[in-house]
């Protein structure tokens, strides 16, 4: 069985030292040996930015797309294999801007892959513009005088699309991240965990002490039930979205994948897809 030393390979992350990113790097690297995967047995796909990067750092299939695009590529891969564990992965510009109406359907549709949302609530990669995440006052190069439009709440509108896993957590605590990711791979469905990961260099508000003053960690919270949705959007409205742990799960739906009529039984990859020469002149 493979350890978690096994998803890393000889390329070195060029993020700035202190980025929240490497952490998820080491929570997908942990869960995944942790669920009994193979390295062979796991693709992640990313779209553009920063986080980007990460399908380039693990040892497994990677898929570095376009600005967005992600999640369609994830799913394809799915629906291709479905031996494969898929993940999908991206910035909150990548994943809540540009990429929201693929993510909205993602969650919808509900193949079983897992998205895990880097939210730095910045642009890194083009130094430093506001996102969708941010807060409103919020002063970057493209809003000098602070951001108008208001953040936001990824959640909120995930729980409200019909999503059926949605968990958060902080690059910080690598253990309840690992755990998320595992929980979300072993989910049947969509999983979206969005993931705080501070931009040390271009984020002066959102740092690590900023979150570890605002996160509230639902296993401080009694009687919290993942399982009741109506508890979870309360919860998130009441706190402006800062709670971390599983949010939101619902076991009893089935995967895309599962619910199509006529999908083929026998995922592609087992099928014999080569054709001779003689089929072929008989197409
Ligand atoms: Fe991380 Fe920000 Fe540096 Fe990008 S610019 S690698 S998000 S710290």
């Amino acid at each position: 069985m493979a350890t978690f030393k096994e998803f890393r390979n000889n390329v070195k992350p060029n993020w700035c030292p202190g980025c929240g990113d490497f952490s998820i790097q080491a929570a997908i690297q942990r869960a995944a040996a942790n669920v009994g995967l193979e390295p062979e047995q796991l693709a992640v796909v990313s779209g553009i930015g920063c986080s980007g990067r990460i399908s380039g750092y693990i040892n497994a299939y990677g898929f570095h797309g376009i600005h967005g695009r992600a999640l369609p590529i994830a799913q394809g891969l799915k629906l291709a294999n479905r031996d494969l564990t898929v993940i999908a992965s991206g910035g909150d510009g990548d994943g809540f801007a540009i990429g929201m109406g693929h993510t909205v359907h993602a969650i919808r549709r509900n193949v079983n892959i897992t998205y895990i949302v880097m939210d730095n609530q910045i642009y890194g990669l083009t130094k430093g513009q506001t996102s969708p995440r941010s807060a409103v006052g919020f002063k970057t190069k493209s809003t000098p005088e602070g951001a108008i439009e208001s953040t936001l709440s990824p959640l909120e509108i995930a729980l409200a699309s019909g999503a059926t896993f949605v968990a958060q957590s902080f690059s910080s605590d690598l253990k309840q991240l690992t755990a998320l990711i595992e929980a979300g791979i072993q989910h049947e469905g969509f999983s979206l965990i969005n993931v705080f990961s501070p931009c040390v260099t271009f984020n002066k508000i959102n740092t690590y002490d900023w979150f570890k003053e605002h996160i509230i960690n639902l296993d401080t919270i009694e009687n919290y039930d993942p399982s009741n949705r109506v508890m979870a959007m309360t919860k998130l409205m009441e706190t402006g979205g800062m709670i971390t742990g599983l949010i939101y799960q619902d076991t009893a739906r089935r995967s895309y994948e599962n619910l199509v009529p006529g999908f083929r039984e026998e995922p592609l990859a087992h099928q014999n897809l080569q054709i001779t020469p003689e089929q072929f002149d008989q197409l």
